[in-house]
């Protein structure tokens, strides 16, 4: 099966699972992606070798930006990105107004965890993360 002129393959999957990850993490970045071949695939992975793998298609204008994601992806080097250059918000304390903090628990979910919930659309229970304040002592929990 030969794609239309207007699509280009960026990535080849051998399962279906890896593919929906990747595919996820595209479509957040608002790139149009189409999978090729999961459904069969899907359903026997051992046609895989045959067809030439899950191939992940975007329209060519979204094809360069589609191969960076997935560099980062390959390179497990995806995190969030600013793309403003502005400087992250820098968190206070509550009391006191000092940005002195310690964050006691991450609060980032994984790349990784992101797709996963976009997939199968899971509702992970919200998390908080503890706080406390160098200057003044003060603790308190953020929701995540
Ligand atoms: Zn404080």
């Amino acid at each position: 099966m030969t794609p239309p002129a207007a699509l280009f393959t960026v990535a080849t999957f051998d399962t279906v699972a890896e593919a929906l990850v990747v595919q996820a993490l595209l479509d957040a970045d608002g790139i149009d992606v189409t999978l090729l071949n999961a459904g069969l695939i899907g359903l026997d992975w051992s046609f895989s070798q045959a067809l030439g793998g899950i191939r992940l298609v975007v329209r060519q204008p979204q094809a360069e930006r589609a191969a960076v994601l997935l560099r980062a992806y390959r390179d497990n080097a995806l995190t969030a990105v600013d793309e403003t250059g502005a400087p992250p918000p820098v968190e206070r304390c509550e009391r006191c107004g000092s940005d002195d903090i310690v964050i006691h628990a991450p609060r980032r979910r994984s790349a990784l965890l992101v797709a996963f919930t976009l997939i199968f659309d899971v509702m992970f229970p919200v998390r908080s993360s503890l706080r406390s304040c160098r200057a003044c002592g003060h603790r308190w929990s953020v929701d995540d």
